[in-house]
């Protein structure tokens, strides 16, 4: 049996994020396994769905070829699920989200975030009950959208 919320990924995504100043997302497969890891790409894509959550969903479910991921797949991401993303959540099937920064500290950055993450997993439940860790190690990253602020 895999824990969830492991250290070892969120750690790993943190490090990411600090280093390609992206938002970093990863499904976690069954195993407890990377299985697939998403960044923000909006600008990139011209597409204003290319969230790092959504990212990392439609990467794991293609490289599946499947849109309803396999029983405990987890997805990790360090920050908290947009509506957007966490109804992606909801529609891939996964069994849990784990998020480490949420919205208070998102800086003089626009808050994308005007639903929670946990009140679109309870509206969505009756479709798919998704588990949820909020703020893990969010000490480690919480300073990432300030760190250029007065
Ligand atoms: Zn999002």
């Amino acid at each position: 049996m895999v824990q969830h919320p492991s250290k070892q990924i969120m750690s790993q995504l943190i490090k990411r994020q600090w280093n390609l100043h992206s938002i970093q997302a990863a499904v976690v497969n069954s195993k407890g396994e990377i299985f697939s890891i998403g960044e923000t790409t909006v600008a990139d894509d011209h597409d204003p769905t290319a969230h790092a959550e959504v990212n990392a969903i439609r990467k794991a479910c293609q490289q599946l070829g499947t849109s309803e991921l396999p029983k405990e797949y987890w997805l990790y991401s360090t920050f908290e699920p947009c509506p957007l993303c966490s109804s992606a959540a909801v529609w891939a099937g996964v069994e849990g989200i784990v998020f480490a920064n949420n919205s208070n500290f998102r800086g003089k950055e626009q808050n994308w975030s005007f639903i929670s993450c946990r009140e679109v997993l309870e509206a969505g439940a009756y479709i798919h009950e998704v588990k949820l860790v909020s703020d893990f190690m969010i000490d480690d990253i919480k300073g990432y959208f300030t760190r250029h602020d007065e």
